[in-house]
This record gives structure tokens, sequence and C-alpha cells, in this order.
């Protein structure tokens, strides 16, 4: 209860979809302000987003408009973890 947001896990799995298309600079200036607005709350996503742009620069471009599904379960199940870590389960 003493948490500084209350950012819902979902709404970070809808980011997911979308980080490679912002990165990409292929979202609508809306939809990226939106995703910066819930960057600017939820650390777990800037994390993951700096880690991503990592990626990008060792791989050279952003993978495709559609991460590999392995890939992304490695995403949500780190987020997950963050969650628990501060004693909040994701829906
Ligand atoms: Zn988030």
């Amino acid at each position: 209860m003493s948490a500084g947001h209350d950012h819902r896990s979902e709404s970070c799995l809808e980011l997911f979809e979308r980080l490679s298309e912002y990165l990409d600079g292929e979202l609508p200036p809306a939809l990226c302000a939106e995703i910066e607005a819930h960057m600017a709350g939820c650390e777990p996503c800037v994390r993951f987003l700096r880690s991503l742009r990592n990626t990008v620069a060792q791989v050279g471009a952003v993978p495709s408009a559609s991460m590999p599904d392995e890939w992304k379960r490695e995403c949500v199940e780190a987020f997950e973890k963050r969650f628990r870590d501060r004693g909040r389960q994701p829906v």
C-alpha cells in the first residue's frame, strides 16, 4: 500500500507489444507520449527499454515488429519477478 504508483502489469505487457515499434520510430506521437508517460512512473519498463536499446545497438536493428515468443516470455518473467519483489502479484 506504500508503493508510490499503481501501474498494473497489464499496461506493462501492452507496452512490450509496442516497444520495438517505438524504438523504430513507427508509432504515432500520441502513442509515444503514452509510452513515455508510463515510463516516467515505471522503473522496470525503463530498465527494459534500456536493455532493448542495448540489444538493438548490438544487433544493429530492432527485431522487427513482433518479438520472438521466447524473448517476450523472458521479459514477462523478468517483470513478474520485479512485481513479486515488491510484494505485488501481476494479475
Ligand atoms: Zn510499466
